[in-house]
């Protein structure tokens, strides 16, 4: 047994590294290397790096992510922005799958995914990465600020939809989000998700989607927007723990932004109004009142069949280069 002082003591680094070079160790030298000194390359690292570097063997995962077990892309790869930035250098998430492209894995510029090579066609396979789509009318539908989904996503929630009708959800869904819960619409059963958003101090939204299948099994959203405004020492703020960051953009739909076509609505001549593009429809609920608007945005996410079709297609965010 070791007497106290005798212990041990870590190798320096040289001393590591000569005899790497020496050939007396077999292992790769950074795992020898003190754990402090791990995390000191680590922060030196660019974002995409630091992503592969955690990425690349179990005994890093553990130590770089807290949270290993349920590993979350942050920072400059959530893709938060309205469009897709297909080539802009400023976008972290295409470079990072563009990196971690492989033999079974191949990225998606529709998805911003990776799926396995055999989704993909011959011929879209032999494309650059970031012009390769997995299926014609493939893209992300923003639903919420929190909540944006690829067409894999969408085919998730209408299993979902399926199981809650047939019951064997009972009425108590783990969906991936953790974000939805089952409630019963005009239509049947539906998938609800509420959410409040803080504009600004004086100027706060409630949003609850129901999701539903109608007839002929064609998915559709009806968002209700509760937008207050409250000027003044005694106004209302939202008691909901779920507030997202302040100054968030609400779009409609791809191509409508909430906030800024509210500041249209006096001109509405009608109590409704509707988007040429994609048709998205908006109406004006009778409850709105002078520090209340209250909208229903009804959206058509197309049918519930594989593959995606063009009324998905037409609710997708916006492909920029
Ligand atoms: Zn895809
Ligand atoms: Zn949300
Ligand atoms: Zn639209």
């Amino acid at each position: 047994m070791a007497e106290k002082g005798q212990e041990r003591q870590p190798k320096s680094l040289c001393i590591i590294l000569w005899e790497y070079v020496c050939g007396k160790q077999t292992e790769p030298t950074i795992f020898k290397l003190p754990e402090c000194l791990i995390y000191e390359i680590f922060k030196l690292l660019s974002p995409v790096d630091k992503v592969c570097f955690t990425l690349s063997c179990k005994l890093f995962l553990n130590i770089l992510s807290p949270t290993s077990h349920q590993f979350k892309f942050t920072g400059p790869f959530k893709a938060e922005t309205h469009s897709l930035y297909l080539n802009w250098p400023a976008a972290a998430r295409n470079k990072l799958l563009v990196r971690l492209e492989n033999a079974r894995w191949a990225c998606c510029c529709a998805c911003l995914k990776l799926h396995p090579r055999e989704e993909f066609s011959c011929k879209s396979l032999q494309s650059p990465p970031l012009e390769r789509r997995c299926m014609y009318n493939a893209g992300i539908v923003d639903l919420c600020p929190c909540l944006s989904f690829t067409f894999r996503d969408r085919s998730r929630l209408v299993k979902l939809l399926k199981d809650a009708a047939k019951g064997a959800a009972s009425k108590s869904i783990t969906d991936r989000w953790r974000k939805f819960h089952v409630t019963l619409t005009d239509d049947g059963e539906g998938l609800v998700h509420e959410c409040s958003i803080t504009r600004d101090d004086y100027v706060w939204t409630h949003v609850e989607i129901k999701l539903y299948l109608s007839t002929y099994e064609h998915l559709r959203t009806d968002t209700r927007y509760t937008i207050h405004m409250n000027p003044g020492p005694n106004r209302v703020v939202s008691n909901n723990p779920k507030q997202l960051r302040p100054n968030t953009n609400i779009f409609a739909c791809p191509h409508i932004e909430l906030f800024g076509h509210i500041t249209k609505i006096q001109s509405w001549n009608t109590e409704y109004d509707y988007c040429v593009r994609c048709r998205t429809q908006l109406d004006l609920l009778p409850e709105s009142c002078q520090n209340m608007i209250s909208v229903l945005v009804s959206r058509a996410l197309g049918t519930s069949s594989w593959p995606a079709d063009i009324e998905w297609n037409n609710q997708c965010r916006e492909v920029e280069y």
